[in-house]
């Protein structure tokens, strides 16, 4: 155990993914997936351009054929010439074992293969398909996620759990069954990746399930019976709110218990959304667990009968919008904004005193109150704001601050 973020941390066996690292000390990364067809070569790297822009360490894509498996190097290269280096990661199923021996550069070109343990074979091709991924992993040096999902869990592994189940004299209920049968798939398979040659520090171990106390309880107890680095995430988290808030609830438990190297948000994007929503709630459950910081972050009262007019509701989102669009650049230019906290309060009730606690804050004025608007700045009223345009006068003193505290000296 190593102590992080104020809260004892599982010490895992640290993997690193194409020069980065997972597990022990690094800190908990945040990864998504496309949702394009990856034959599609130009979609497949605009989304993955987008999602790294966004701020995800790692994107997998799904190689689901040979089209795919092609389409990978091809990827890889043009994220290349781009200046996205970021590391693409290849899910593979059913037929991952033959797109890895014949597309060689498809193998070469993934920083990482996720193999589901329910999806290579059934009866005696499982273990020589599996094999096959495991030497392939080994011959090119890459890591491998061994990713158990409950919606594929190896058929014949639960029936035989199950069966055991039912002859004992006391049978648990058979959702506990499947809990330990999750567990066992992905300890079971990482066992037999290390007996073909694959190292500790290759492996990431993951049990996705939908149910939020069914995946604190997995989590627990792979926690509990492995050192693998871990990766978290609520499968079929859903769509909008649910999604978000389902998994927000199952992975802070998690990691508040210093559990999972890296984190996923599986949301369903409503259509038109962008991709990027799943990285930036990944990214928020993170920093306002206070783990890691990506972009500054707004505080803004929720607003009641004393805000009647839109101006507070638009400034907080322009800020926040604002703010989160300017990170590609700020993060070269402006080193450590990530933690920069800004306060957009509507009224005089709580706004001077939160303000006071942001680097940068504005107390708007509620109803029948002078329009007038104090700034603080570190804690001190630095300003009032007057007339129509307040909110860009604030943005200025907002760029103005960043370019002092954080430009270059
Ligand atoms: S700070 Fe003022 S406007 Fe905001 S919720 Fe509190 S009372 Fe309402």
């Amino acid at each position: 155990m190593s102590i992080q973020f104020g809260i004892p941390r599982r010490q895992s066996v640290q993997v690193m993914i194409g020069g980065l690292a997972v597990g022990g000390d690094a800190p908990v990364r945040v990864q998504s997936m496309t949702n394009t067809d990856t034959a599609d070569i130009d979609s497949t790297v605009t989304q993955c351009a987008e999602l790294a822009r966004a701020g995800s360490e790692f994107v997998r894509i799904t190689v689901n054929n040979e089209t795919a498996a092609a389409a990978v190097p091809r990827i890889r290269d043009r994220l290349e010439a781009m200046g996205s280096p970021v590391p693409l990661i290849g899910d593979f199923h059913f037929n991952g074992h033959r797109l890895l021996t014949d597309y060689p550069a498809c193998a070469e070109a993934l920083a990482k293969y996720r193999i589901n343990p329910g999806n290579v074979g059934r009866g005696e091709k499982r273990d020589t398909q599996f094999a096959t991924m495991i030497e392939i992993a080994c011959r090119y040096d890459r890591p491998v996620r061994i990713g158990v999902n409950w919606g594929s869990l190896d058929p014949e592994l639960i029936a035989r759990m199950m069966d055991a189940n039912a002859r004992s004299e006391n049978p648990s209920p058979a959702e506990e069954v499947m809990r330990e049968a999750m567990v066992e798939s992905a300890v079971g398979s990482a066992l037999r990746a290390e007996e073909l040659g694959l190292g500790r520090d290759h492996i990431i171990l993951s049990c996705k399930m939908s149910g939020v106390q069914d995946l604190i309880a997995v989590y627990r107890m792979l926690a509990a019976r492995s050192d693998h680095a871990l990766h978290l995430g609520l499968t079929e988290a859903g769509m909008g709110s649910k999604g978000i808030v389902a998994s927000t609830a199952a992975l802070s438990v998690i990691l508040q218990e210093g559990i999972g190297d890296t984190i996923r948000v599986s949301l369903t994007p409503a259509p038109g959304e962008s991709r990027t929503r799943e990285v930036v709630v990944a990214q928020e459950i993170l920093q306002t667990m206070g783990m890691r910081s990506f972009a500054p972050m707004v505080t803004a009262c929720p607003g009641c009968g004393r805000t009647t007019s839109t101006v507070f509701q638009e400034l907080a989102e322009d800020i926040q919008d604002y703010l989160r669009d300017q990170m590609p650049i700020w993060r070269e230019t402006y080193p450590g904004v990530e933690t920069l906290q800004v306060a957009v309060m509507g009224c005089v009730v709580n706004g001077p005193g939160e303000s006071k606690h942001a680097n940068i804050g504005i107390s708007l004025p509620g109803t029948g109150e002078q329009p007038s608007a104090p700034v603080y700045i570190d804690g001190e009223k630095a300003t009032t704001l007057k007339g129509p345009n307040i909110s860009e006068q604030f943005k200025a003193m907002v760029n103005e601050y960043i370019s002092e505290r954080f430009g270059a000296r």
